[in-house]
């Protein structure tokens, strides 16, 4: 049975800001108009006992709860009190992890006080500074949400409940950004790669230079903040880049949906019941995430029959003919599934972002070894990553065939399939 132990209730369908590059509202999909606004009590209730049913049958005795949205704090504070109760009673066996992922606009002490007595722990989305958090991060006025959020985050210090997230922007200089995050006394931090695809490239990748060998961005900025990150003895957490030291490290079983090879046991229910795979993919297509399967009337397990939740859920063994030749496959994964996209091809191919992967991954395993005595290196016997030895591969006959039954599921995800 496939074991899913993170569950997304996007308990709001709308939001209090308007970001330009949002997947929910922004790009492919506009689904979420015929959603309600909030999610019912009841519904909560009804996707409780069901989770209680799948955990048992499943064997899984600890799971994450994410409130989100939409703007899950567009909800009175008692919505979460009730939430917690019914998950408490209804399904007492169970360990939970609660978190409340927000945009911080209407974060205040209020809020931190119910979210500590109910032990809700909280992330933050930020995109840098003023300036470039303005632009994108705005109210449907158009005005920037930045010193909002700051206020939030500056408080949250006090309550130690607070990560923040934050979608990458290659055009924020690093030492700004950093010095940012440094003055904002942040300890936890999640990058987030720009949502889009080979038909609706992401912001900052240039169309133009897309197929040039040496063109990687995303690279260039990330290892620049890697370098600035690694010398600071007194660092913030950085998932992203702590996963990829680990895995280039030798460690197995880390990574998300971005990176790695581990499954990806999420589900997110919808506020009016329905049960879905996750809704960053979205961005790919309009409707590529619906179907009929709504907690109201179908078990948990009902997903599981879903194409979509079966490529998304072993995305990273669901790769490419180029990906499963790759030398950073392991690391790598493929990328995240949404990222692989195209009309032609649907998500056979590797991540929009594989240069920079190959770039990223190869310099933090250079920067490694080049901290290690020359015999270590030698008794380690590892092949030394080389980003131009691995983008010269690609071209070269592969070794490894993906089965055709692989090919044509990742190929049968076209627009014009399911439109
Ligand atoms: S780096 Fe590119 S080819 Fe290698 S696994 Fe990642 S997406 Fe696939």
């Amino acid at each position: 049975m496939y074991k899913v132990s993170s569950f997304v209730l996007k308990i709001a369908s709308r939001c209090n800001l308007n970001c330009s590059y949002c997947y929910m509202y922004n790009m492919g999909d506009s689904t979420y108009m015929n959603q309600p606004k909030f999610m019912s009590l009841d519904t909560v209730k009804i996707f409780a006992e069901k989770l209680r049913d799948y955990c048992k049958k499943a064997t899984i005795e600890y799971v994450q709860i994410v409130f989100h949205g939409g703007e899950p704090l567009l909800l009175q504070p008692d919505y979460f009190e009730d939430c917690i109760a019914i998950f408490k009673e209804t399904a007492p066996n169970l360990e939970y992890n609660f978190t409340v992922q927000t945009n911080g606009v209407t974060l205040d002490e209020k809020w931190y006080k119910l979210l500590q007595k109910n032990d809700i722990s909280v992330g933050i989305s930020i995109d840098g500074p003023k300036k470039y958090h303005d632009e994108y991060r705005v109210f449907h006025n158009g005005k920037g949400s930045y010193d909002k959020v700051v206020e939030a985050v500056k408080l949250g210090k006090k309550y130690n409940l607070m990560g923040l997230l934050l979608v990458v922007n290659i055009h924020i200089p690093i030492e700004e950004l950093y010095s940012e995050m440094k003055k904002l006394g942040v300890e936890r931090l999640n990058l987030l790669l720009p949502d889009g695809h080979y038909d609706q490239a992401p912001f900052g990748l240039d169309e133009n230079r897309f197929d040039e060998a040496d063109y990687t961005p995303y690279a260039n900025w990330f290892i620049e903040l890697y370098k600035i990150w690694k010398y600071d003895k007194d660092r913030p957490s950085i998932y992203f880049f702590e996963s990829l030291i680990k895995m280039v490290m030798g460690e197995e079983g880390l990574g998300n949906q971005l990176i790695g090879r581990r499954t990806n046991g999420v589900l997110v229910l919808e506020t009016d019941g329905s049960i879905e795979v996750v809704d960053s993919l979205r961005a790919c297509f309009e409707g590529i995430t619906r179907n009929e399967i709504n907690i109201h009337s179908n078990k948990l397990e009902d997903l599981f029959e879903n194409d979509t939740f079966q490529v998304y859920y072993s995305a990273h063994d669901n790769v490419c003919e180029q990906c499963l030749n790759c030398p950073v496959y392991d690391i790598c994964g493929g990328g995240f599934l949404g990222h692989r996209y195209s009309n032609e091809n649907g998500f056979d191919n590797p991540t929009m972002y594989c240069k920079d992967m190959v770039r990223l991954i190869s310099f933090i395993q250079n920067d490694i070894l080049d901290s290690l005595p020359e015999n270590t290196i030698k008794q380690l016997d590892v092949d030394i990553l080389k980003y131009e030895n691995i983008i010269k591969g690609f071209s070269r006959n592969n070794d490894l065939k993906i089965t055709t039954e692989t090919q044509k599921k990742l190929s049968s995800f076209k627009k014009e399939v399911i439109a």
